[in-house]
């Protein structure tokens, strides 16, 4: 059996190298000629695989062993950084994720340096990342084995690679000064993929490394251990509510906007602030909020620029 996987894992890489260029190339002859729409259009077209049926039954073999964890992800997508969206794709309440196997490259970690900033949301956006501090010019290396997904320029990452892992997770690795390798090529542990720098939105050199399950990103400190410089485990569990309770930033960020805004409304609720300023509380409506505080409707409409009929916010502030 493992012959057979060998032999099949030589022609999948065979298959890859003829088919290197429809699959996997970005045309980058299209960029700046104006029409940078229908250049993108073309570059999606030939960067973007979708494992469906049609070509499984082409080349059932080779397509099957194409791409790293492709059982996972329907898509090999060269072109975008996050095409997946976690809450389409996982299935059930929870996975546990295997991340090396014996045989395989185990773990390496991506720079040995110090953490420069954390997973979490960070003043205006979130950090879906771990900052490790380098120099410009220091050798990035792979994380696990795996195949390279995405290798270019990518907005706020700057030079930026992907690599997706057979454990199901991507690794991403930002603000590369220089990018080594490019999209469809395999990796082991270890393996050089850039030289650390300073592009994108970064300010001052680091490398930006995330570990990404499902375009889910994840804190890449309950795997690794920064110090010692290895995994803190091999199996995680991976619950839909840690990422919901702890992973998901953004939207976490908007629950907490909207508790801290409640939790306003609920003090203040129903009592007279400074100044006359009244907060809506649940069940009020103007006629109860007059004859509470001793004024009329009119008088309540007047100073607030309100109707009669309007229908009032929880929390929202009137004048009394
Ligand atoms: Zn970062």
């Amino acid at each position: 059996m493992k012959k057979l996987i060998y032999i099949l894992s030589i022609t999948c890489i065979a298959f890859i190298h003829v088919n290197a260029t429809p699959f996997f190339k970005g045309d980058d002859k299209n960029k700046g000629t104006g029409d940078d729409k229908k250049a993108r259009a073309k570059r999606d077209d030939t960067t973007k695989f979708v494992l469906n049926e049609e070509n499984l039954t082409e080349n059932p073999d080779t397509t099957q062993l194409l791409f790293p964890s492709h059982d996972l992800y329907a898509t090999w997508d060269t072109v975008s950084a996050h095409p997946y969206n976690f809450y389409d794709c996982f299935v059930g309440d929870s996975v546990t994720i295997t991340l090396t196997n014996e045989g395989d490259g185990g773990f390496s970690m991506p720079f040995k340096g110090g953490i420069t900033s954390e997973f979490g949301w960070r003043r205006y956006r979130p950090h879906y990342g771990t900052d490790i501090g380098l120099q410009t010019g220091d050798q990035v290396v792979a994380s696990f084995d795996g195949m390279v997904r995405m290798a270019k320029y990518y907005y706020g990452y700057g030079n930026c690679v992907i690599v997706r892992h057979n454990n199901g997770l991507e690794t991403v690795y930002g603000h590369l000064s220089k990018i080594l390798v490019e999209a469809g090529q395999k990796v082991s542990s270890g393996a050089i993929l850039g030289l650390g720098g300073n592009t994108g939105r970064s300010f001052g050199s680091h490398l930006h490394f995330e570990m990404r399950y499902l375009g889910q990103a994840l804190d890449t400190e309950d795997f690794v251990d920064y110090t010692k410089g290895e995994l803190k485990c091999n199996t995680f569990t991976l619950r839909k509510s840690d990422v919901e309770t702890k992973y998901d930033l953004r939207a976490l960020h908007h629950r907490h906007r909207r508790d801290v805004g409640l939790s306003r409304v609920d003090k203040n609720a129903g009592k007279l602030a400074k100044g006359g300023v009244y907060f809506i509380r649940q069940g009020d409506n103007l006629g109860k909020i007059a004859l509470r505080h001793g004024t009329t409707v009119n008088s309540l409409c007047k100073k607030n620029g309100l109707k009669p009929t309007t229908v009032l916010r929880l929390g929202q502030r009137i004048k009394i």
